[in-house]
């Protein structure tokens, strides 16, 4: 059984765990070592079973918690040779024993296999991850902080039963966003820069199947987006396509999404209750067109006034 939560996501930190039978792994670890920390156990997940870190890309938000969290854990820090690098040249209390690859190289954890590829990005080597079960029976896509949706990409994300995939922002919202310089707004997006919503909606059309079960939306810009608005285009979109029954939904920037089986129920065994603490009454509730979440469930759960950082970093 493949599980998969989001602890955060956000211009503010970024930081995923997928697990399968005793193999518990970071996908990135933007968020402080204390929030890694007590979101995993929000979640049920002690952060002492966890057994590795794998990297997107050098960034602070995808990077920012990793030396205080590896402190007391000398977890392996697996990515790029080039991102190890630069990742390993800004730690300081930490003595991380590198996993570095190529780009486009696959590689097991545990009872976990990871694909790796090429993703256009403002960073030195970023890649994207599908990542499968020992019996390859599920899938679940990484599509982190990516410019572009280049044919590689969706030819590595076929067939995917859950994919986390950025919508960094709505256009009209960007356009008419008074706070960014010009030159902010043309980084963000570039072909290196960010998703918009209706980018990540023909990303996801374009790799849709009938394995698709979930589609959890994330990296969503604070003043430039909505998890109403992304949801509802990105809905729209799979609808129209004839892909109705496909959840939507939004990382948050303050609260980890509950622990989720990566396949349809049908599929799998069921999964054991979440922790009352997990599951509140505005985190992280699935959008179909059977439940329709009401306006603005998602809004206030991003647009947290105690976010410091810039929200266009990268
Ligand atoms: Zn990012
Ligand atoms: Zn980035």
């Amino acid at each position: 059984m493949l599980r998969f939560s989001v602890l955060g996501s956000g211009s503010a930190g970024n930081s995923a765990v997928i697990c399968h039978g005793e193999t518990r792994v970071l996908i990135d670890a933007g968020l402080s070592a204390k929030q890694l920390t007590l979101r995993l156990e929000a979640i049920g997940i002690d952060p002492e079973s966890i057994n590795a870190v794998v990297l997107t890309h050098e960034h602070g938000d995808h990077c920012g918690g990793l030396d205080v969290f590896c402190r007391k854990r000398p977890l392996p820090v697996y990515g790029t040779r080039d991102t190890c690098t630069v990742v390993g040249e800004g730690l300081t209390r930490s003595r991380v024993p590198w996993k570095k690859f190529e780009a486009g190289a696959a590689f097991e954890i545990g009872s976990l296999h990871f694909e790796s590829f090429s993703v256009p990005h403002d960073a030195v080597d970023p890649v994207g991850y599908v990542i499968r079960d020992t019996d390859r029976s599920c899938a679940v896509g990484i599509l982190s902080d990516v410019g572009q949706a280049t044919t590689l990409i969706r030819d590595r994300l076929q067939a995917v039963d859950t994919l986390f995939v950025e919508a960094n922002y709505d256009e009209t919202m960007l356009v008419n966003d008074t706070r960014r310089p010009w030159a902010t707004k043309q980084r963000i997006s570039s072909r290196h820069g960010h998703l918009s919503n209706d980018q990540t909606a023909e990303l996801i059309l374009s790799i849709a199947s009938e394995r698709l079960h979930r589609v959890v939306l994330g990296h969503l810009s604070r003043d430039c987006n909505a998890p109403d608005v992304a949801i509802e285009t990105i809905y729209r979109e799979l609808a129209k396509a004839g892909w109705p029954d496909v959840s939507v939904e939004c990382a948050c920037q303050k609260k980890p999404l509950p622990l989720r089986e990566a396949a349809r129920p049908q599929a799998v065994a069921p999964s054991p209750p979440l922790a009352e603490s997990v599951v509140r009454e505005d985190s992280a509730r699935p959008y179909n067109a059977k439940a329709r979440p009401s306006k603005g469930s998602h809004s206030a759960s991003v647009a947290d006034p105690t976010v410091q950082q810039a929200e266009w970093a990268f």
